[in-house]
């Protein structure tokens, strides 16, 4: 990339980023912010904490919570039109399923899969309207291979390939894109989260869960960096990305190669 064009390539551009005050989100954000584009944050946390992010990246802020169809309407109705929309929230439980909380279930599936096709219906419009748009899915390793104990996690992350792919096809003469990024273990707070439950499950240690769990299944026994997303999200929204569509871009350390 030229310096000519560094921190111009998305000048002009609105980009809602949901789940956007921790972890992928925050990098996508920053990312985004990088290269000029409006960015509008969502997600839960401490409102000071949240109001230092705004600050930094110059950021509106939608405090709506994405469990709620109804919260997601009016947040869509609130910040108009967006050109980028990047469905990243998204939350995991870690359980055998005959012992899998069905209040879990149902919040995975609100959170991880229904919140992005709510979102989409109601940016696609204005999208088409104006010939132009990038919707980027923050997937996962489990939307193309599974591990034990995360049935819902599993399957709402195979749901949303299978959604991405199904509106790429919908919006392919739109000029509007629809891929999904497919991390890996990415150290951030939702892994963190459940090396606990992962101990109790398997009868593990911490160490034994980070290197025989975690990092076993990358082959590089690296996490992925959430600065690594960011940059690969500014990809997809490049204009010479146009063509790059329903696809399911693997960022795994080479987790799903095996
Ligand atoms: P994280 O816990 O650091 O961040 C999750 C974000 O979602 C936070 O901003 C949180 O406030 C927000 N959020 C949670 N519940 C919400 C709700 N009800 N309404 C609105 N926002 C809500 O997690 P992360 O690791 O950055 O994960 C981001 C995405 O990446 C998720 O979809 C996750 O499944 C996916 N992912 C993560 C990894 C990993 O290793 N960390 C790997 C593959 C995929």
């Amino acid at each position: 990339m030229s310096d000519m064009l560094k921190g111009q390539l998305l000048a002009g551009k609105r980009a809602l980023i949901t789940g956007s005050t921790s972890g992928i989100g925050l990098a996508v954000a920053r990312a985004m912010h990088a290269e000029g584009a409006q960015v509008i944050l969502n997600g839960l946390g401490d409102a000071d904490e949240i109001s230092k992010l705004q600050s930094e990246l110059d950021a509106e802020f939608n405090a709506a919570n994405l469990l709620d169809p109804a919260a997601i309407e009016t947040m869509m109705a609130d910040i108009g039109n967006i050109d980028i929309l990047v469905n990243n929230a998204g939350m995991q439980h870690v359980s055998p399923v005959e012992d899998f909380p069905t209040d879990r279930w149902d919040a995975i599936m609100a959170l991880n899969l229904s919140a992005p096709f709510h979102t989409t219906r109601l940016a696609v419009p204005a999208m088409k309207k104006k010939g132009w748009g990038r919707i980027i899915n923050t997937a996962s390793a489990h939307s193309k291979t599974a591990s034990p104990f995360k049935s819902a996690y599993n399957a709402s992350k195979h749901g949303i390939a299978g959604f991405t792919k199904t509106i790429a096809l919908e919006l392919a003469q739109t000029g509007v894109t629809a891929n999904c990024i497919s991390p890996g273990y990415v150290w951030t707070p939702l892994i963190e989260g459940q090396i606990p439950d992962t101990m109790a499950a398997r009868g593990l240690t911490r160490d034994e869960v980070i290197n025989d769990v975690l990092l076993a299944k990358q082959p590089t026994k690296k996490f992925v960096q959430p600065e690594e997303i960011g940059a690969l999200a500014v990809f997809l929204c490049r204009e010479e990305a146009g063509n790059v569509t329903g696809a399911n871009w693997s960022i795994d350390g080479g987790w799903t190669a095996e």
